[in-house]
């Protein structure tokens, strides 16, 4: 049997940071993932924030695409918000590579990694656990982590409970396009992506490539395809993509909500296996990082104390939810009247929203990591929202 002293499932950016900062301090850990490579297939519109970087120790040069310094909101009759414009607030990455440069840095600190290799079963027995993949019949390790993505295996098989939602994403590279590289696209509509939005994002500096994509939720009438379908043939979407080329298709779940428990005697979950995704923009890479950093001092000190007690392995849950818990549930509390909100009132609000004193303080506070930091100074510069707040609470 294949000793470790960690096994992480799942070689996404989540398991592969938790694994790199395990094996930096000389434990021995492995990394099944069940691709054959890293980072394929696609499954993400690849826009971070800047800070996703201070977590990673390679240089971003050759990862960054393209960089984003405003958005344009459009409603479902095409009014149209604009934010920012003025300095850079996002990133746009290469999301294959992005994944290839963390694993390389776990490689490099001593983490082995097994491509093609499904973790299939898992079981605990005494003090450990026992894993057997596609490829390797009996694995024994003293740390479990479950970084395996929306759908988490580790996550149900002990038990552990599941997101409130999960919503499906669909999307592709397109070629052919004519847009302002500085700006996204955004879109929002009961016809276009009912219960989240889409996104049309410039991936190199010209505006000649994008990323486009949608997700929606489960109440949905219509499958995915359907939706994406149409956004190359409906307003307000069909002028951006008229002479668009699908290069690559995109593909995905993002779970949202976060889990009231993320660990089990000798298991750790993270990432989007623990739905620490943001509810309002479902982008995960900047959280799960967060939650990977968190993960990995716990699994250490136990690792240091040999306690793999739920007792024990309680702190990681805590010290996340303390670290990113709230910003979670406030993003739930977003979503809820964003999902009640009708074409009619997307179309008023976003047309109200059209007011410079508003903009100005949506580019100076909006962060999209942390959207509740918008909400005060936007109250407190501009009362006058205050009028809107019980129609859009009722709504
Ligand atoms: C359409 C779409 C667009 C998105 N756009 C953005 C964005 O712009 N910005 C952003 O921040 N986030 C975005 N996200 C979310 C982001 O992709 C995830 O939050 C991020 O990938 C989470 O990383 P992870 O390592 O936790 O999980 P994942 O990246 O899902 O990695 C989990 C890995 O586990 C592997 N695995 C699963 N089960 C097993 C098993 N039994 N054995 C072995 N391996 C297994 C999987 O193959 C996978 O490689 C998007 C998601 C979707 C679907």
């Amino acid at each position: 049997m294949d000793e470790y002293d960690v096994a992480v499932v799942g070689g996404g950016p989540v398991g592969g940071n938790v694994a790199k900062a395990i094996a930096e301090k000389k434990y021995k850990v492995a990394i099944f993932e069940q691709n054959k490579q890293i980072g394929e297939p696609l499954r993400c519109a690849g826009l971070v924030t800047p800070r996703v970087f201070d977590f990673l120790d390679f240089s971003k040069e050759n990862i960054i695409q393209n960089k984003i310094r405003g958005a344009h909101i459009h409603s479902p009759s095409d009014n149209v918000l604009t934010i920012g414009g003025d300095k850079v607030h996002a990133l746009v990455i290469d999301r294959p590579k992005f994944d290839k440069e963390i694993i390389k840095t776990a490689k490099n600190n001593g983490a082995e990694v097994f491509l093609e290799n499904k973790v299939l079963s898992v079981q605990k027995i005494k003090n450990h656990i026992e894993l057997t993949t596609s490829k390797k019949p009996d694995i024994k390790c003293d740390l479990l982590i479950g970084a395996d993505g929306p759908y988490s295996q580790i996550r149900d098989r002990f038990g552990l409970p599941s997101p409130a939602e999960i919503l499906r994403g669909i999307g592709a590279e397109i070629t052919g396009t004519n847009l302002n590289p500085n700006f996204v696209e955004i879109f929002v509509g009961e016809n276009i992506a009912p219960g989240f939005f889409a996104w049309i994002i410039p991936i190199n500096k010209t505006g000649t490539e994008a990323r486009v994509g949608l997700c929606i939720d489960q109440t949905a009438p219509h499958s995915p395809k359907h939706y994406f379908d149409n956004f190359f043939k409906n307003k307000p979407s069909e002028s951006y993509l008229e002479k668009a080329g699908i290069k690559r298709r995109i593909g995905g779940s993002v779970p949202i909500g976060p889990i009231e428990k993320t660990y089990a005697p000798n298991i750790l979950l993270v990432g989007d296996a623990a739905s620490q995704v943001k509810p309002t923009s479902g982008g995960g890479i900047y959280s799960g990082l967060l939650c990977a950093s968190l993960c990995s001092s716990i699994a250490i000190e136990a690792l240091e104390k040999k306690n793999f007690t739920q007792q024990f392995l309680k702190r990681y849950h805590k010290r996340w939810s303390s670290e990113i818990g709230r910003e979670l549930n406030i993003g739930i509390k977003f979503r809820k009247i964003f999902k009640k909100l009708t074409d009619n009132q997307f179309d008023k609000y976003i047309e109200k929203f059209q007011n410079p004193k508003i903009t100005e303080i949506i580019s100076k506070y909006g962060d999209i990591d942390y959207p509740s930091r918008l909400v005060t100074p936007l109250l407190k510069k501009t009362p006058s929202l205050l009028k809107l707040l019980p129609s859009i609470i009722k709504a």
